[in-house]
């Protein structure tokens, strides 16, 4: 089992992974009384087959609907940092955003996907952003070194988060029972029309999660779960 953070933060490489990876214990802690605040890395502007569509007119329309993803779980602010779908890199500039978040919400926890994932193909944006995400929490928010102008210039004080829970892992050994929040997770999920066009119906994006949850409970004997691996850092 897993404390509810008072503060999470959820990292997303694109418009609609959180919700696939976290949306249902968001929603859970959310209800119970935690801060939740996500922080979009990609505007998602290379997610379509439709071959009418440009980049702008995606980029516009995913923003808006993570917007109301976010909003149908009570996810109390979104951080866009708006980079290329497909360009996210482990750079010195995508660190210091991630600490800059981290430490201006101070999250106790902070949601990310797993970047260690070897028996699957896996995003590069998804693969960069957990790494990255991992690096921003260890060291670098931690210390005030690191980033020294965030202190100087803008009074951010340096963080230390206690909990990285990572989606899409290999080696789950922390699960959520969801069961209460999975028809949240599905509300959610649905707000990502252009992603979830090509899914079918809504019935079958519901039945879709529905197995995947029920698959991932029976392991921990829930209904429906959501499962992730743990990282503590002493604070
Ligand atoms: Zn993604």
């Amino acid at each position: 089992m897993v404390d509810r953070p008072d503060v999470a933060m959820v990292v997303t490489p694109h418009p609609d992974d959180a919700e696939i990876g976290c949306g249902g214990t968001v929603a859970k802690w959310i209800r119970e009384g935690t801060r939740v605040v996500y922080v979009l890395c990609t505007n998602g502007d290379k997610g379509t087959g439709d071959r009418d569509m440009t980049s702008e007119r995606l980029a516009a329309l995913r923003e808006e609907e993570q917007a109301q993803a976010a909003a149908a779980l009570g996810v109390e602010d979104v951080v866009y940092l708006r980079h290329p779908d497909g360009g996210l890199e482990d750079s010195a500039e995508f660190r210091e955003q991630l600490v800059r978040a981290i430490r201006a919400h101070t999250p106790d926890t902070v949601f990310c996907p797993d970047p260690l994932r070897q028996s699957f193909y896996l995003h590069r944006d998804h693969r960069i952003c957990g790494q990255v995400t991992l690096d921003a929490v260890f060291p670098f928010a931690r210390d005030h070194l690191h980033f020294p102008n965030h202190l100087r210039v803008d009074g951010l004080e340096p963080h230390k988060v206690g909990e990285i829970l990572m989606w899409g892992t290999e080696a789950p050994d922390t699960f959520v029972d969801i069961t209460d929040t999975i028809d949240l997770k599905i509300a959610a999920l649905l707000k990502h029309a252009t992603q979830v066009a090509g899914a079918g119906s809504d019935r079958d994006v519901e039945e879709f999660v529905k197995a995947n949850a029920s698959r991932i409970g029976q392991r921990a004997e829930m209904p429906y779960g959501e499962a992730f691996r743990a990282i503590q850092y002493r604070r």
